[in-house]
């Protein structure tokens, strides 16, 4: 059945504040004006909440840390208490360290959120076509924006990495997005491709960019790798600025001329060549405790997606509300910009990403483990 409520927006839309109605936009106005105020207590709540729906996943990709952390779905009880938090968020983000498509609680929640708008990010192997139809059909609120994980243009590479995931199935699903969307006359959901930068894959990107194109795929969002394991080191970019920077620029250039959004992370680099990090720019600020937290599948709050350490509360043990504003989430936004932040943001990728630290920068990409995963 086609979805008419999806069909109004304007072909230019490359964002999520369309779908948002005038609860979401005060809210969004209200929290710009708290985070600006460096408040550590807010009236405002999050504009967006990462949910994590389980830790189950269907492949194992080589980088991940899979393999130590417990294979389970979203608790019911805490489903239940993050049903009612949808209604003031604007956007809801299912997914976590597992595959949504596999696990139970990503459906039970697309059928009764309130949010605004939906996104998730899938490794693909699992979006059949009757799969998207369901999805699409049973959401409660529009699905805006799906990010695949493709890290390759080639079989061989993209196996490699995503072992026991089948690349031509993945381009299948992907591209049948498209064709949904043309079917039903739909402009939404909008597919990005999510392309980890290591060592092995960095030469296909050009052409990931124009396999994008020919998907009708609208961006391809590259993030370096993060080496969690010492044996695979030689993966990071840091230790590879020249190619790097060759392939970023006919990257750069494919995008540009296919119309493909490329969102590049900065060019990082150990020994200054390339584009070397600026040590007295200092460390970019970050909002993401004021926007964005996480809701682990066992109902752990996380200040963002990037400090697993750091939890917050338990919504099975506190309500949301006294978690987003206890003393330990006030706290840490009032060090987070501080010259003493918490010992996680020191070394974040995704503070540095496109402003990488001078004297820290291996620490950022190269990293033990966390310890709650
Ligand atoms: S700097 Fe990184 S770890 Fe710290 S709050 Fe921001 S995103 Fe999270």
């Amino acid at each position: 059945m086609p979805l008419p409520y999806l069909t109004w927006m304007p072909a230019s839309y490359n964002n999520n504040l369309a779908f948002a109605g005038a609860r979401h936009a005060w809210n969004a106005l209200l929290n710009l004006w708290e985070r600006r105020q460096n408040r550590a207590v807010l009236r405002s709540r999050p504009l967006v909440i990462q949910v994590e729906v389980t830790k189950r996943c269907n492949i194992h990709c080589f980088m991940c840390l899979r393999e130590d952390i417990p294979k389970e779905d979203m608790l019911p009880e805490v489903l239940a208490e993050v049903l009612p938090l949808s209604k003031h968020t604007r956007e809801m983000q299912l997914y976590g360290y597992g595959e949504p498509l596999i696990a139970k609680p990503f459906y039970a929640l697309l059928g009764r959120l309130e949010c605004a708008n939906i996104r998730f990010t899938t490794n693909g192997v699992a979006l059949k076509p009757g799969v998207l139809h369901r999805l699409l059909t049973e959401a409660r609120r529009p699905v805006s924006h799906i990010s695949f994980s493709i890290d390759a243009a080639t079989a061989s590479t993209y196996e490699e990495i995503r072992q026991g995931s089948d690349f031509g199935r993945v381009l299948n699903n992907l591209a049948y997005v498209d064709e949904y969307r043309r079917m039903h006359g739909l402009r939404f959901p909008m597919t990005e491709i999510a392309f980890v930068a290591m060592k092995r894959n960095i030469r296909e990107l050009k052409d990931v960019v124009r396999l994008a194109s020919r998907s009708g795929v609208s961006s391809v969002h590259v993030a370096h790798v993060v080496v969690w394991d010492e044996r695979n080191r030689e993966e990071s970019l840091l230790y590879h600025p020249e190619e790097t920077q060759r392939c970023f620029a006919e990257a750069e250039e494919a995008a540009s001329a296919l119309n493909v959004r490329l969102d590049l992370p900065a060019r990082i680099s150990l020994n200054g060549k390339g584009e070397p990090p600026d040590p007295t720019r200092g460390a970019p600020k970050c909002y993401m405790p004021w926007r964005h937290p996480v809701i682990k599948f066992n109902g752990d709050v996380q200040p963002c997606c990037a400090a697993p350490d750091d939890v917050m509360g338990n919504v099975l043990e506190d309500t949301f509300e006294a978690i987003w504003n206890g003393s330990r989430f006030g706290r840490f936004r009032m060090r987070v910009n501080s010259t003493r932040p918490p010992e996680v943001c020191k070394s974040c990728d995704i503070r540095f990403r496109d402003s990488p630290s001078g004297d820290r920068i291996e620490e950022v990409y190269i990293r033990p483990p966390p310890a709650n995963r």
